[in-house]
């Protein structure tokens, strides 16, 4: 019997179109528009001007807030301009552009592929160089790793959490990592656990990646106190929360951190990018991305350069054809719809996916006819057919205290909802708007 989370749940179709397809390395683009805000907290600080030389790995903007990250160049070449580009949120932000001529990496970046176990930085120094790497979590939230790896005073880390779910249907790019790089993801795993100071570490992963599930026990019995859990497919299980429940039955409290609860969570792909960081000295410039959907005719896993035009990923691909819906940036529960394909790879695109017409459109939404499936498949245990109308009335004190914000955005709301009413939407508004309220109460 798989291990699973215990409340709500959904079971959307996988269609994991490029399973089993290895990590390909996509070619370095002419030019790469690098985004200032490519993490969680405050966009970084260029420390570059226009008409300036960069390496690939060089530091080309600063991180200064608490949840900001160093930016580095993810080409060699020569900055053309700086000048806001739109994101993947419809939003124009700053980024950094650079005209590639050469691959040519800075300083003492080490890149060569053999792999290195032994780990010579103690655990400040590996807080360190993370910070200075730029390394975010790379399952899409983006906070800032070393963050997760300062526990605060009065806390403290009883394991490890590896998440290797990638629950989303479609994308397999951790997957694809764990099956090429698993020797690494072991080292970054050590390196982890001498920076928090703890001696156990937990791997989960969907059953249905049973060859990910094979190689990653294989390579974990070489080390003391790394165990594979294999789980019950059913998303959400990659949210932090879920997978901490599925794994050690304890639940992180309403508006707490896995660290109340003793448990720090990292995504694979994270793993393996403090695995470069600290072993070989690379900075976080390049991850994979699937790129899937029904009509693409090549779904792949690319390890593409940061700055990389989606166009061009997709172009690779196959292209688009004529009934694609919509593209999403990410996968379909959790994924943001582009209005554009002409945006960068960002830390955080894990995917980019292609949506058939069918598949995109929505139904016309209809009354509610109070089934309750919307609370049952809730994994926060929320109301959302309530939330909804209390967002829709901007009820923000009544939104509060029916916990609106420890949505996590999974969709699974809207997903079950036979009267295909936009729960979602309107829990993620209504969850914005309490989220401003609460951040200007705290600053009076
Ligand atoms: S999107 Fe939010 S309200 Fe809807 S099921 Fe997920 S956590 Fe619950
Ligand atoms: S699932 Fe839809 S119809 Fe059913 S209670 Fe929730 S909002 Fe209403």
């Amino acid at each position: 019997m798989f291990k699973t989370f215990h409340k709500g749940g959904v079971h959307p179709p996988e269609n994991k179109l490029s399973a089993g397809r290895p990590v390909e390395p996509f070619p370095v683009p002419a030019t790469v528009a690098i985004l200032l805000s490519q993490h969680m907290g405050a966009p970084a600080k260029a420390i570059v001007e226009k008409g300036a030389a960069v390496k690939t790995g060089q530091l080309i903007a600063k991180g200064e807030g608490f949840l900001s990250g160093n930016i580095h160049s993810s080409v060699t070449g020569k900055v053309s301009r700086i000048e806001a580009v739109t994101d993947a949120s419809g939003y124009k932000r700053q980024a950094v552009f650079i005209e590639a001529v050469a691959d040519e990496w800075f300083d003492d970046i080490n890149t060569d592929t053999l792999l290195d176990k032994e780990i010579k930085l103690n655990a400040a120094e590996i807080i360190n160089k993370i910070n200075e790497s730029g390394i975010v979590g790379l399952g899409g939230a983006t906070f800032p790793s070393h963050v997760k790896l300062s526990v605060p005073r009065g806390k403290k880390a009883d394991f490890l959490i590896v998440n290797g779910v990638e629950c989303e249907p479609y994308l397999t790019a951790d997957h694809a990592l764990m099956l090429e790089k698993p020797g690494e993801i072991m080292v970054g795993i050590e390196i982890l656990k001498k920076a928090l100071g703890v001696t156990q570490a937990h791997i989960g992963i969907e059953a249905n990646k049973p060859d990910a599930i094979a190689l990653m026990q294989k390579f974990a019995s070489e080390y003391t106190g790394v165990k594979v859990h294999p789980l019950k497919v059913k998303y959400p299980q990659g949210g932090e929360k879920q997978l901490i429940k599925a794994i050690t039955g304890r639940e992180v409290p309403s508006g707490g951190l896995p660290v109340d609860v003793g448990v720090v969570a990292f995504n694979v792909g994270t793993v393996f990018a403090v695995y470069e960081a600290v072993q070989k000295n690379k900075p976080l410039i390049e991850r994979v991305v699937t790129v899937t959907g029904k009509n693409i005719k090549n779904p792949a896993n690319f390890r593409v350069r940061l700055g990389t035009p989606v166009a061009g990923l997709i172009e690779a691909a196959g292209g688009l054809s004529e009934n694609t819906g919509k593209i999403i940036m990410g996968g379909p529960m959790m994924g943001k719809a582009l209005a554009i394909a002409d945006i960068p790879v960002v830390k955080g695109t894990s995917g980019i996916l292609l949506l058939q017409d069918d598949e995109a459109s929505r139904n016309k939404p209809q009354p509610c006819v109070r089934c309750g499936k919307c609370v049952a498949v809730c994994p926060m245990g929320l109301e959302p057919y309530l939330l909804m109308p209390l967002s829709q009335k901007n009820e923000f004190d009544r939104l509060e205290s029916e916990h609106i914000m420890d949505c996590m955005e999974c969709g699974s709301c809207s997903y079950i909802c036979p009267s295909a009413r936009p729960l979602l939407d309107f829990v993620r508004s209504g969850k914005n708007n309490v989220g401003k309220i609460i951040r200007s109460r705290k600053k009076q």
